[in-house]
């Protein structure tokens, strides 16, 4: 029986967390759970689930995310969290040698090497929750070795084709409209303006050591094959199934091993039917473009992208803002900073803070 602690329980994947985990109940235990500010829902789970610790962020402090991470009970963090916020709780987990199911990708993006570093020091073990990343380590576990080329997908968002003045003014009611994931809203701006995929790259280069050149995205509407691995001979492998979260996080909990799970559809070919490929319009997706060129930097440049983007996305979402917006705030807080080496956790915060005032500024 493994502890599993599931930070972010009352968010979308936090539930897919628990739904997995609930039909999962011989393997896994849940020892903690911790939520950022939904009480009701919290207590709610915390009578179904009866964990050590529930933990509300907003009125325990940030603190309990790490609490939470690291009691001896836990094997298994699940980080749900969204945004900056699920840094400290992984960095304690990977020190602690927890294994953290990572669905918060923004903690590679701001301090790929420190997350790296503390697994290194801890002996803990970061595995992906998000799709593509899941996917790329079933394509590449047990076949470590010739890995050249990876090819993230995306959805596209539900501006894909859409001409580029009109995307510029879309409203928060048309970019939350994902036409094949349904996930929290942050997410769903992210992956409009294809600001996730930029993210993701950022967290396909810490997670499997590629340079970018070999990290690629490719569109694709269906949202069937998550993700290709092409080794040094050109053999190709994918992986594929219909959209849910639920087998990226049940793979997370059990890699290199599989366990039957009859939550999860079966796969059907036929009832799929076409699957197509596109490429990024990556002068349109302009969030696209500044967050690769961001990572191709490195440094401190990613964790002001995702500072800044974090910043846009929260102001577009209250409302009374175009969508364009998002995309020039990010580019002109990356035109403002002078890009450092990362070599410890307080440049980081530093950085973040400054990006987060920047964007704050650009958007008065
Ligand atoms: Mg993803």
């Amino acid at each position: 029986m493994r502890g599993v602690a599931v930070l972010g329980s009352t968010g979308s994947i936090g539930k897919s967390a628990l739904a997995v985990l609930g039909r999962q109940r011989e393997r896994f235990r849940v020892v903690a759970l911790t939520a950022k500010d939904n009480a009701p829902a919290l207590a709610r789970q915390a009578t179904e689930w009866s964990p050590i610790l529930a933990g509300l962020v907003a009125t325990q402090g940030p603190e309990v995310l790490v609490e939470a991470a690291t009691l001896p009970e836990v094997d298994i963090v699940v980080n749900a969290v969204v945004g900056a916020a699920g840094l400290d709780a992984t960095l304690a987990a990977l020190r602690a040698g927890k294994r953290v199911a990572l669905a918060n990708k923004e903690t590679l993006v701001m301090a790929g090497d420190l997350v790296q570093a503390a697994a290194h020091a801890g002996g803990g073990e970061l595995v992906p929750v998000d799709s593509e990343h899941s996917a790329v380590l079933q394509c590449v576990s047990g076949r470590e070795s010739g890995l050249a080329r990876l090819i993230l997908t995306a959805s596209g968002g539900p501006f894909r084709d859409w001409a580029p003045e009109r995307i510029a003014g879309a409203t928060v009611d048309q970019a939350l409209q994902h036409p094949t994931w349904r996930m929290g809203n942050k997410v769903t701006v992210d992956s409009a303006t294809l600001a996730n995929k930029a993210l993701e790259v950022i967290e396909a280069h810490y997670l499997f050591g590629l340079r970018y050149e070999a990290l690629e995205v490719v569109v694709h509407p269906q949202s069937i094959v998550h993700a290709f691995a092409e080794f040094c001979d050109g053999s190709v492998i994918a992986q594929l199934g219909f959209p849910s979260m639920e087998l990226p996080i049940l793979y997370a909990l059990t890699h290199p091993e599989r366990l039957a799970d009859d939550g999860i559809p079966r796969f059907d070919p036929v009832a799929v039917g076409a699957l197509t490929f596109e490429p990024v319009r990556s002068d349109v997706f302009r969030a696209f473009r500044a967050g690769v060129e961001a990572g191709r930097t490195g440094g401190t440049a990613p964790a002001v992208y995702s500072a800044a983007n974090e910043v846009a996305v929260a102001a577009f979402l209250s409302g009374g803002m175009p969508f364009g917006r998002i995309a020039e705030t990010i580019e002109r807080v990356l035109d403002q900073h002078r890009v450092l080496p990362v070599h410890d956790l307080e440049t980081v915060r530093a950085v973040d803070q400054w990006a987060r005032e920047r964007a704050r500024e650009a958007l008065a």
